[in-house]
């Protein structure tokens, strides 16, 4: 579903990425684990079309995407959800959703789409009049997974979802992203400092040091091998 090939990104004169392959198929649960800085975030903004990258290829569906535009990307089916949430403080909960759905044009599949949100999230039914801003922090990741979801994607990019949040909000948070690959078939790309969450949840999962990848595996296999849990796992 999605080819990452070879991709460099910069910022100015900083190589950021270096020569990066991911590759994600439909359905699955990928994660990139990694220290802070390793490049996990610029990972994800190099998918999204945010940080083109300088050279390297990206195919979503086998279409080449990394010359495209973050609005094209978004309409082919890849949605960010961004670190630290970035929500819409002054606007109503419903609204956010509303911004979600900037490019759909379909009503009806826009209704029942709200109405399959707050099933999965029924606390933002009753908020749904509140103003975003007003919510707690993990009420805040739920409405900014919420507003991704509304722009339909195939394939969701998620860049530390558990940052700063409580732990049984959190918990409750990645039961819901499972439900959603389970139920919507949708592919997610988990980008976690949380290495113990983070591989729990994926099926496979990639390990960024310092722009480049240094491996790949199952996420059982990382969550057994040693210098992951020396150096990611605590142990
Ligand atoms: P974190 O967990 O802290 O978000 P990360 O793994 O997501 O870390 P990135 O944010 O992708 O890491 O950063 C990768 C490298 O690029 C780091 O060396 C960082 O300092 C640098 N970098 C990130 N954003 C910028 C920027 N806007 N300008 C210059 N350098 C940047």
């Amino acid at each position: 579903m999605l080819n990452v090939r070879n991709i460099s990104s910069y910022y100015g004169n900083i190589e950021a990425l270096k020569d990066v392959s991911i590759d994600i198929s439909e359905g699955e649960i990928i994660t990139l684990i990694g220290a802070n800085g390793a490049g996990k975030t610029t990972t994800l903004m190099s998918i999204s079309g945010i940080i083109p990258p300088r050279s390297g290829e990206i195919y979503f569906m086998g279409q080449e995407i990394h010359t495209m535009s973050p609005d094209k990307i978004v309409s082919l089916g890849i949605s960010q959800v961004p670190e630290g949430r970035h929500i819409f403080p002054d606007l109503t909960v419903m609204e956010n959703l509303h911004m979600g759905a900037f490019l759909r044009n379909d009503t009806q599949g826009i209704k029942d789409d709200i109405d399959y949100i707050f099933s999965l999230f029924p606390i933002l039914t009753k908020r749904q009049n509140q103003a975003g801003g007003t919510l707690s922090g993990g009420e805040q990741q739920m409405l900014a997974i919420s507003r991704a979801l509304m722009a339909k994607p195939r394939l969701l990019l998620l860049d530390e979802p558990s940052l700063g949040l409580a732990p049984l909000i959190v918990k409750q948070i990645f039961e819901i992203i499972r439900k959603i690959n389970a139920e919507q078939n949708t592919a997610i790309f988990l980008v976690e400092q949380n290495a113990n969450l983070a591989l729990h949840a994926a099926n496979r999962g990639y390990v960024i040091e310092n722009g480049s990848i240094v491996l790949e595996d199952s996420a059982e296999n990382l969550l057994s091998n040693d210098e992951v849990k020396k150096a990611y796992l605590g142990l």
